[in-house]
C-alpha cells in the first residue's frame, strides 16, 4: 500500500510520501539505540515531565491534530477531538503512576533482601492501525516511554500525517531526539525490523493476519510480542435489563468511530421477550443518526476508511441476507460521493452461519434472539474472537453467570465496552494476547529482574 493521505469523504489524495530508504532507516535505528542509552538512565521524574508536557501540547493543539485524523481516516471531528484529549489523559496517567507501578517489589525469602526490579528492554517497534490513529499509539507509547524504553512507530500507511504529528508532539514537549520516532515504511519492512538486533520487542494492533505474521516473526527471533487484534463483541440484553437504556447505549457502542472500532458491540444478543421492543428502539435511533461530512460538528457517522472497506462490508451484509437474515434499516452504500455506508440493522441472524462469526468493520448491527442466559453466553462465545463483551441485566445471578461464562478480555455490565488508562485492555482467543494500559500494560515491555541478596561475608 502506498503511503498516502486520501480523504475518504472526498476520495482526494492530499499527500503522498516515499517510504524511508535503507540509509535513513539505518540512521533512525542507530539513533534509537543511542537515545535508549540515555533514556533508560533518565530519572522517572524527568520522563514524567516529558509526558506531562506532551499532554499539554496535545491539549493546546487538539483541533489541529484532530483535523488531521478526520481528513486521513474520516472519523467525525467531535470524536477526533475526544481521542486527542484521551491521549493527553493517558500521558498524565502514566506520568503520575509509573513510579509506583515500577518500584522495586520486595518479597520475603531466606535472603537478606530479595526483590523484583523492573528494567526497560530497549527500542520497541509498534505496528499500529489507522482507526484510532492517535489513541492506539499513545496507549503503547506513554507506558513504554515512562518505563524507560524508546519507541519506533510503523503506523498504517493511510495515516502518515497523524504518525508524524505524534513524533512532533513528543518533540515539542522536549523528549530527546530518538526516544520516539516515526518510520514511514510499508508493511513489507516490518519483518526486517523485527529481525534487527537493535529492536527488542514488538507490539501490533490490527488484523489477525498481520498479527500472526508479526508474532511468528518475533517468535523466530525470540522477541516478546503483544497483539491487540480484531473483535466481534457481543452485547447481551436479558429480560431483566433496562431495555431502553440498553438500546440507547447500543447505538453508540455500534456506530462510534463510524463503526470501525475493535471493541464496538457488533452482535446484539437479545432475550426473545424484549427483542421486539429493543429492535424498534434501535432502528428508530439508527434512522435518526446524521451521516455526512466528518468535519461537521453535527455529524454522527462519517465515511468508512476507503473503498475497499465499503466493498467488504457490503459483501458481508449481502451474505447475511442470502443466509436468511432481514435488513430492518440501511443495508446499502449511500448514493453520494465518498465511502459512506448506511447505518444498518440486520435481524434474524443465526449463530451457526459462518458469516455471523466474522468481524463487521462498519456501522452494521447483527441481531440474534435467545431464550435463556445460558444460550446468550453460548452465542456470545460462538466466534473466534474474545475481546470485550457488554451485558445488560439487573439480576445478580445472571450477571455472575455471564461474567464467568463469557470468553473475553473484558466484560462490562450495564455499560459499553471502552478503554480506560486505569484498566488493563486486551483480548483472548484470536483477539490477541498481552495487555495494554493499567499496571499490566506498563509491565509488558520490561525485564522483571529477580534480585536475591545473601548476607555479606567478610
Ligand atoms: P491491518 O491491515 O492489520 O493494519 C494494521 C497495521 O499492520 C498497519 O500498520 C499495517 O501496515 C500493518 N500490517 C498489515 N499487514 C502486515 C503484515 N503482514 N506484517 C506486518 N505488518 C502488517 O489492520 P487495519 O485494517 O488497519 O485495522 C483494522 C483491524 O484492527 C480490525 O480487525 C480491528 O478490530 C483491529 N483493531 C484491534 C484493536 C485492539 O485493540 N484489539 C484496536 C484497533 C483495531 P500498512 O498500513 O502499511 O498495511
Amino acid at each position: 500500500m502506498a503511503i498516502a493521505s486520501v480523504n475518504p469523504a472526498t476520495l482526494q489524495t492530499t499527500k503522498t510520501y516515499e517510504p524511508l530508504d535503507a540509509t535513513s532507516l539505518e540512521r533512525k535505528l542507530d539513533l534509537a539505540i543511542r537515545a535508549f542509552a540515555s533514556h533508560r538512565t533518565t530519572s522517572m521524574a524527568q520522563r514524567s515531565t516529558w509526558l506531562r508536557g506532551t499532554a499539554d501540547v496535545l491539549d493546546a493543539d487538539k483541533r489541529r491534530y484532530a483535523e488531521l485524523a478526520v481528513v486521513e481516516m474520516g472519523k467525525p471531528i467531535r470524536q477526533a477531538i475526544a481521542e486527542v484529549e484521551k491521549c493527553a489523559w493517558v500521558c498524565r496517567y502514566y506520568a503520575d503512576n509509573a513510579a509506583s507501578m515500577l518500584a522495586d517489589e520486595h518479597i520475603g525469602t531466606d535472603a537478606v533482601d530479595s526483590y523484583v526490579r523492573y528494567e526497560p528492554l530497549g527500542p520497541i517497534l509498534a505496528v499500529m492501525p489507522w482507526n484510532f490513529p492517535y489513541w492506539q499509539v499513545f496507549r503503547f507509547a506513554a507506558p513504554a516511554l515512562a518505563a524507560g524504553n524508546v519507541g519506533l512507530l510503523k503506523h498504517a500507511s493511510n495515516v502518515p500525517q497523524c504518525a508524524m504529528a505524534i513524533e512532533e508532539a513528543f518533540s515539542r514537549a522536549g523528549l530527546p531526539a530518538g526516544a520516539f520516532q516515526t518510520l514511514l515504511v510499508g508493511a513489507t519492512a516490518v519483518e526486517r525490523l523485527i529481525d534487527d538486533d537493535r529492536i527488542k520487542a514488538v507490539t501490533l494492533t490490527g488484523s489477525e493476519p498481520a498479527g500472526k505474521s508479526v508474532a511468528s516473526r518475533a517468535a523466530l527471533r525470540v522477541k516478546k510480542s503483544v497483539l491487540e487484534l480484531g473483535g466481534s463483541d457481543p452485547f447481551i440484553v436479558t429480560r431483566s435489563a433496562d431495555v431502553m437504556a440498553a438500546a440507547a447505549t447500543a447505538v453508540t457502542a455500534r456506530t462510534i468511530n463510524n463503526g470501525q472500532s475493535c471493541i464496538a458491540a457488533k452482535r446484539f444478543i437479545l432475550d426473545a421477550n424484549i427483542a421486539d421492543a429493543f429492535e424498534r428502539a434501535m432502528v428508530e435511533r439508527f434512522e435518526s443518526l446524521t451521516v455526512g461530512d466528518p468535519m461537521d460538528e453535527h455529524t454522527d457517522i462519517g465515511p468508512l476508511v476507503n473503498e475497499d472497506a465499503v466493498r467488504v462490508l457490503d459483501d458481508q451484509v449481502k451474505r447475511l441476507v442470502q443466509a436468511g437474515a432481514r435488513v430492518l434499516t440501511g443495508g446499502k452504500r449511500l448514493d453520494r460521493a465518498g465511502c459512506f455506508y448506511a447505518p444498518t440493522v440486520v435481524a434474524g441472524v443465526d449463530p451457526s452461519w459462518p458469516i455471523a462469526a466474522e468481524e463487521f468493520f462498519g456501522p452494521v448491527a447483527m441481531i440474534f434472539r435467545v431464550s435463556s442466559v445460558a444460550d446468550a453466553v453460548a452465542v456470545a462465545n460462538a466466534t473466534p474472537f474474545g475481546l470485550g463483551a457488554s451485558v445488560w441485566t439487573t439480576d445478580e445471578a445472571e450477571r455472575e453467570a455471564m461474567i464467568a461464562g463469557i470468553e473475553a478480555g473484558a466484560v462490562f455490565v450495564n455499560g459499553m465496552v471502552k478503554s480506560d488508562p486505569r484498566l488493563p485492555f486486551g483480548g483472548v482467543k484470536h483477539s490477541g494476547f498481552g495487555r495494554e494500559l493499567g499496571v499490566l500494560g506498563i509491565r509488558e515491555f520490561v525485564n522483571a529482574k529477580t534480585v536475591w541478596v545473601g548476607p555479606a561475608r567478610t
